[in-house]
């Protein structure tokens, strides 16, 4: 496989945290919807659909523009509106909890369990009200939820999947998303598979599909794609009011090629995860991310948690890192402690703000090399035992 990376994309030597992994199969893929003139939603977005709705397990596929309009879309499709409340994390991307404000309605935080940063049915169920209106899970980058567990502590209140990070992760040897009501999935380049911006629905109800397509393009009853190709004159009509949410035929064929790199992608991040795991053995108060013993990760982010007692901190540790030419991140964010949400009342949520305080991502990526690994680790080594400085 030929990889496209420039000099100056490599920029001088620092460790990035992630790379997308893109070749010449990409770049022709792209140049190829461009000479065929359709560069709109059109034959490609409709074949990454079924393609990528197999791949996980779900009957239908609806692309759309990107994860938090998948999110905003599937709620909305609920019917969920301004008397609702949804269950969400505040341990996720901002975007988990802001699509519940799109539709109007109260985002509800619910704590996370320590070990794999997800909800857990105690947590959910200690939130659930007559106003439940749905339940967004996450599989925090992209470490699987325990979905069954979760749907059976919902009762009736339906659950979507925020799979945003998850593609390629194994629940219960199955695929993320198969059986998910309604799963919606991330393309941006941060995440393992990318269409540049993009995102996806999955379902097994045709129904429910036929609608979100129509939703995610003004509402209308024939799409712009099928009244071009159709040899009569069809006249569309708008039946509810929709958005604006299309992917294009230029990314979904980027997103086709990336898809048959998806199991290669998955097993070398796994690799490099295993790696990662011998080299962290043992150092005090580092905890990196596992499987949990329900599923297996893609490791689309590697986080560690380091114990309150280490001695140094989050930000003296991204410090250091960076100052050894690595660059990490803090662990994911916690929704309720952003601005965005100052004022926004919710239950204690100890376990979150511990993960979101405590945590760093370390660069993961496929060309990361077993000498960059270890120099990770060893600055790692130094910052949480001094004495190795010394
Ligand atoms: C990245 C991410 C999103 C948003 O995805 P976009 O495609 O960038 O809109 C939503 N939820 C989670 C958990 C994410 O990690």
């Amino acid at each position: 496989m030929t990889l496209l990376h420039k000099a100056t994309e490599r920029g001088s030597d620092v460790i990035p945290v992630m790379r997308p992994v893109l070749g010449e199969e990409e770049a022709q893929a792209v140049a190829d919807v461009v000479r065929s003139g359709w560069v709109a939603q059109g034959p490609r977005v409709s074949s990454f659909e079924t393609e990528f709705a197999a791949r996980v397990g779900a009957r239908h596929g609806v692309a759309v523009s990107s994860c938090t309009t998948a999110l905003h879309l599937a709620l909305h499709a609920l019917g969920v509106g301004p008397a609702d409340e949804v269950v969400v994390p505040s341990f996720s991307f901002i975007a988990t909890a802001n699509a519940v404000r799109y539709c109007g309605a109260t985002p509800v935080f619910a704590d996370v369990d320590e070990e794999t940063g997800n909800l857990t049915p105690e947590s959910v169920a200690a939130v659930l009200t007559g106003r439940t209106r749905a339940v967004l899970v996450v599989h925090q980058g992209g470490l699987p939820a325990d979905v069954d567990a979760l749907r059976a502590a919902c009762g009736d209140v339906p659950v979507v999947e925020d799979a945003a990070c998850a593609v390629g992760s194994v629940y219960r040897d199955r695929p993320v998303g198969q059986g998910a009501p309604m799963a919606a999935w991330s393309f941006h380049p941060r995440k393992l598979l990318t269409t540049g911006e993009g995102g996806m629905l999955t379902t097994d109800d045709a129904e429910l599909a036929a609608r979100l397509r129509r939703l995610r393009e003004h509402g209308m009853s024939v799409s712009a794609a099928d009244r071009h190709a159709a040899e009569v004159a069809i006249v569309e009509e708008y039946l509810e009011p929709g958005f604006n949410y299309r992917m294009t035929d230029i990314q979904a064929a980027l997103g086709l090629v990336q898809l048959g790199r998806l199991a290669a992608m998955v097993a070398r991040r796994r690799e490099l995860a295993a790696r990662y795991h011998e080299l962290l053995a043992g150092l005090p108060g580092v905890r990196p991310v596992r499987d949990p013993e329900y599923g297996r990760t893609n490791y689309q982010s590697f986080w560690v948690r380091v114990s309150e007692d280490a001695p140094v901190r989050q930000g003296e540790l991204l410090a250091l890192l960076a100052a050894e030419g690595v660059s990490a991140r803090r662990g994911i964010m916690a929704a309720h402690l952003e601005p965005a949400y100052a004022g926004h009342p919710h239950v204690p949520l100890p376990v979150t703000e511990r993960l979101a305080r405590g945590s760093v991502i370390l660069p993961l990526h496929h060309e990361l090399s077993e000498q960059e690994q270890r120099h990770v680790a060893d600055v790692l080594a130094r910052a949480v035992d001094p004495a190795l400085t010394r």
